[in-house]
């Protein structure tokens, strides 16, 4: 990015605008706001909304990676005792391989680092604007002056804003100010313009958090003209480079091999009786290389940017790479219901009040068109007693006016149809239940905007959160009344009642024990139970007079609790939001990897019991009362850490849920050393996700505090796609295995050849290398390198989701791919070796020359034929090895694997080329004795092919005995099984409770 010119004008001091003035200033209105052809043009205009000067991809910090490590110093060392003893084309080629391994490693990292970057940006965050009138999320960095922007509790403002319209908006200006308290904002005019910043109340800047409230404004500066912008243009950078704990283990390793090493080169001069020669030196160099894998860094990085991309596409954003890995280890899965599990459309399809009954209402989503029927009360077996019967529009009874208004007027949704007023489109704005319960009051007549028509007027707004779980609002009646409404979850909203309505009467409780209130409640319970049995999300709806008292602020002086006392009960209204159709497959398919699904929920116990059945997250027939798996939040805090690790098993529905108990939950899940998933959306779910091993935050639904404390943001919201991510994390830990293996154990055969090699002397008492450096440096570089990283692209298997979950703790090598490296590298190395002794002392006399390892000679001959050989053999073993890494235990050379081996097409296509690449390192005449040291090969490709054959079929055997031996990796029908032993589970704690 260029630099930016200094802006010399002076600032406009947009706090002492009005609203007009603003609008006028930059052309746009505060209702319609911009049009999208408008804001592309000033898009160009202003430039996007960014910071500059974070970060990006440095070309040079990628290429400085690649010539920067120990293992180009050694290359380095060769190169330079090569060109000492005058041997100019083995230096030449060596300084080849270092150019070209930078320049491969170099390109691939700066192409992964770029994806990454790429990927990075889309997890940046959001804003919340008015383009051709309708209200659409767009990347913040788009946002534009003269652009209306909405801001709701948790978001981080996109950019400094002169607010038009308020609602108990605070805003944490810490960044800014310095000042650690949340500011509250209004619209007050103001004089002065040179206030200080923290007084400008009028306004909201770019970073700051809101935490309480919600807020519209007009975009007043952009980008490097923020507040945020002149102070700071490094601040945005978060989390850019850090080291995930793979890439640490495999630093870690780098030591330890750097350490064998050192071991092996001593060995090396130990061998010669430490004189120094050159020869011996470039022995122990190649020693030295053999064991290091070359190409282990970037086979891991791109493996990531692959698999970060992968996770793109499922719809996973990742926003820490270490998450990556975390995500194949997972255990437990907890989730919230609303939205995740469900399609969160919701629709009002219940109303119940005393003396009228139960209502039923029609319609579908988001369109408010339907109708609503009476259906009277119902008999003990739930039978109706009366006939059902419409409502007509704008009629019923006064009590089921005043209910429907109630949900209508608590209510900050809105809908709208987009385009044209009388045929668009519906959409809706707002949080999913307030809009079912606006779908409702459209239904009945009473929408929202047409009662503010007739006068009603918005003074206060007392907000829901997942904590109080009710919300209420104070309104100016068309008749200069004060009323007060309410909504929230039944057990939140009756404590507040001290009246309640049964048709035009209002009828006392008197007091909190008053006489009545038990059966009243009981009452109550027994309807909101009916509802709630059949999945339905009941709201509580109530209201009051108000009588204020003279010279009160009624905007900001009013006590919560004393508004939200002597409510009187109105009614219930039922609110079905149907489960998500992936959803009961997602589920089963997380048993079947061992993995248990946790759904954590702010609904009432009965609603959540009966969606968690219907995606199988408990077993239909299991009872629902006292059962330990189903619990309220209540039920669960009110243990001890005690108490909860004695449980058989941690509550698999926790209703009723707030933001705390879901930190109680993952603590206790890691008190059990289970490796857990939190999904979260608000302000408040911060701290359980920074708590959870891998915290996921909502894409649509979430709040952007809750993003920025995520690992993984979902775009689609949708737990399928947690569990896709899932296998996606699996997929890439089984892989980065596989290529690990690979390359380690092509290192052990190399180094196995060499150390034994060791014991040849020649007739000078020289030792005579079986291989060469360059022949080393070429098998290890150029030949093992793609294949792995072909590996690295293997597309899942199929048991990839029918294991239980890997060991956290376990790190890289579990037992069995230590072993699998040693045996098969051990095969590979001994196989090779065989067939230079084979050439040498088979049909050569045992005759070792004299000096071949520095040039060719017709004594030498033997040597180098028998080199070739072992070369030869060593690169087709090494290739064939490849197939075999593609699963652990399944036999790798069955007519089945390898018809899936067309879709991994850079695997095959490395294996080809591979082979390929042998022909001309033997033939082309210069090349092949004077840098290889090696002849072309005749007769002795039979002991090749022998070789080869052998090894496949070594590995076939040995693994055909790792099934029949080891532990099998899969589980059986564990989808069945768990559900089993989640009914029995139940029922044995249940018993205990009851005795
Ligand atoms: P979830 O995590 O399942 O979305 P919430 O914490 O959002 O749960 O909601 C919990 C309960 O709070 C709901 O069952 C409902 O009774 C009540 N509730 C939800 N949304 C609102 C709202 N906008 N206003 C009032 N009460 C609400
Ligand atoms: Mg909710």
């Amino acid at each position: 990015m260029g630099k930016q010119v200094v802006d010399l004008e002076p600032e406009t001091p947009f706090h002492t605008f009005s609203v007009a003035q603003t609008e006028e200033h930059y052309a746009t209105s505060s209702i319609q706001g911009l049009s999208s052809a408008e804001a592309a043009l000033r898009l160009k205009q202003y430039g996007s909304n960014e910071l500059q000067g974070d970060g990006g991809v440095k070309w040079y910090k990628v290429l400085w990676r690649q010539v920067a490590n120990a293992l180009v110093v050694i290359l380095l060392i060769a190169t330079a005792l090569a060109f000492a003893t005058k041997d100019f084309a083995e230096g030449g080629v060596i300084l080849f391989i270092i150019v070209m391994n930078a320049a491969i490693g170099f390109w691939q990292e700066f192409n992964a680092e770029q994806t990454m970057e790429a990927l990075r940006n889309m997890s940046s965050p959001t804003a919340q604007v008015i383009r051709d009138e309708a209200r659409v999320t767009i990347p913040n960095n788009q946002a534009v002056p003269g652009d209306v922007m909405i801001f709701e509790d948790g978001d981080v403002v996109g950019a400094d804003c002169r607010l038009f319209e308020v609602f108990n908006l605070e805003t944490d200006e810490a960044l800014l100010t310095g000042e650690s308290l949340p500011v509250q904002k209004n619209l007050e005019h103001i004089e002065k313009a040179d206030e200080a910043l923290g007084d400008r109340l009028n306004m909201v800047f770019a970073s700051t958090t809101v935490v309480k409230g919600r807020a519209k404004g007009i975009v007043t500066n952009t980008g490097m003209k923020t507040q945020i912008g002149k102070i700071a243009t490094t601040l945005m950078n978060v989390d850019a480079n850090e080291q995930t704990p793979l890439q640490k283990r495999l630093n870690r390793m780098a030591y330890f091999v750097f350490l064998a090493a050192l071991i092996l080169v001593l060995i090396v001069f130990a061998v010669h009786g430490f004189k120094y020669s050159n020869e011996t030196a470039i022995y122990a160099i190649s020693v030295a290389i053999a064991i290091i894998p070359e190409g282990l860094v970037a086979v891991v990085t791109l493996t990531m940017a692959f698999g970060v991309s992968r996770m793109a596409e499922v719809k996973a954003i990742v926003r820490r790479l270490s998450s990556l890995e975390s995500l194949g280890a997972v255990t437990n899965i907890c989730s919230d219901k609303t939205g995740t599990l469900t399609q969160s459309k919701m629709v009002a399809v219940r109303m119940w009040f005393p003396k009228d009954g139960f209502y039923r209402i029609s319609g579908t989503g988001f369109v408010p068109e339907g109708d609503i029927f009476c259906q009277g009360e119902t008999a003990p077996n739930g039978e109706f007693l009366a006939q059902e019967e419409q409502v007509p529009i704008g009629s019923g009874t006064n009590h089921y006016l005043r209910t429907i208004q109630a949900a209508s007027l608590c209510n900050m949704s809105e809908l709208r149809r987009t385009q044209n007023p009388d045929h668009g489109e519906w959409t809706a704005i707002g949080d999913p239940t307030e809009i079912a319960l606006q779908v409702l009051a459209y239904k009945a007549g009473l929408s929202k905007p047409a009662l503010v028509e007739s006068g009603f007027d918005l003074i206060a707004e007392f907000p829901f959160d997942s904590s109080v779980k009710r919300m209420s609002v104070l309104y100016k009646s068309p008749a200069s009344e004060h009323l007060i409404f309410m909504k929230g979850a039944t057990e939140r909203v009756l404590p507040c009642c001290t009246y309640w309505r049964s048709g035009d009467d209002e009828l006392s409780l008197g007091g909190e024990k008053g006489s009545g209130r038990a059966e009243f409640e009981a009452m109550i319970t027994e309807k909101m139970n009916a509802l709630a049995e059949r999945g339905l999300r009941v709201l509580t709806l109530a209201y009051r007079k108000f009588h204020a008292k003279p010279g009160m602020d009624l905007v900001h002086g009013l006590n919560r609790d004393e508004v939200e006392s002597e409510m009187v009960f109105l009614g219930l209204v039922g609110i079905y939001d149907p489960p998500r159709a992936e959803s009961r497959p997602a589920v089963l398919k997380c048993y079947e990897a061992g993995i248990r699904v946790h759904m954590l929920t702010g609904d009432h116990p009965s609603t959540a019991a009966a969606i968690a059945k219907e995606v199988a997250i408990i077993p239909e027939d299991v009872n629902v009362v006292n059962n330990p798996l189903i619990m309220t939040a209540g039920q669960f805090d009110a243990m001890s850490e005690e108490e909860i690790d004695a449980l058989a098993e941690l509550p698999r529905v926790v209703a009723r849920c707030s933001p705390n108990t879901k930190v109680k939950m993952i603590a206790a899940l890691h008190r059990r050393d289970l490796f857990a998933t939190m999904t979260g959306d608000g302000v408040n779910d911060s701290p359980s996700l920074k708590a959870a091993n891998v915290g996921i935050a909502m894409g649509q639904s979430g709040s952007d505090v809750a993003k920025q404390a995520a690992d993984i943001v979902l775009t689609d919201d949708n737990f399928a796609t947690i569990v896709q991510a899932v296998a996606e994390g699996r997929r890439m830990f089984a892989n980065i295995q596989k290529f690990v293996q690979h390359l380690m154990s092509a290192n052990v055969a190399e180094i196995v050849v060499l150390i034994i090699g060791l014991a040849f002397k020649d007739s000078d008492g020289n030792a005579v290398f079986p291989m060469s450096a360059v022949e080393i440096l070429f098998l290890n570089m150029i030949t093992s390198s793609p294949p792995a990283m072909g590996l690295g692209l293997e597309p899942p298997s199929d048991s990839n989701m029918r294991e239980p979950p890997r060991s956290a703790k376990q790190g890289l090598f579990s037992f069995e791919v230590i072993m699998d490296t040693f045996i098969y590298g051990l095969a590979m190395g001994a196989l090779s070796f065989a067939n230079f002794c084979i050439v040498i002392f088979g049909f050569n006399h045992g005759n070792l020359g004299s000096e071949c390892n520095a040039h060719y000679s017709e004594a030498c001959e033997g040597v180098f034929k028998a080199r070739a050989t072992a070369y030869a053999c060593l690169t087709l073993l090494i290739l064939a090895h490849a197939i075999n890494c593609r699963s652990l235990r399944e036999p790798g050379w069955s007519r089945a694997n390898l018809s899936t081996l067309r879709q991994n097409r850079m695997l095959w296509l490395s294996i080809i080329v591979g082979v390929l690449l042998v022909f001309p390192m033997l033939y082309i005449p210069g090349l092949n004795r004077n840098v290889f040291k090696h002849s072309g090969l005749t007769y002795e490709w039979g002991f090749v092919v022998a070789a080869v054959f052998i090894f496949i079929a070594f590995a076939e055997i040995y693994k055909m005995i790792k099934r029949n031996v080891m532990k099998p990796l899969c589980l059986e029908n564990s989808s069945e099984l768990e559900m089993q032993r989640m009914r029995t589970c139940g029922d044995s704690v249940y018993d205990e409770v009851k005795e």
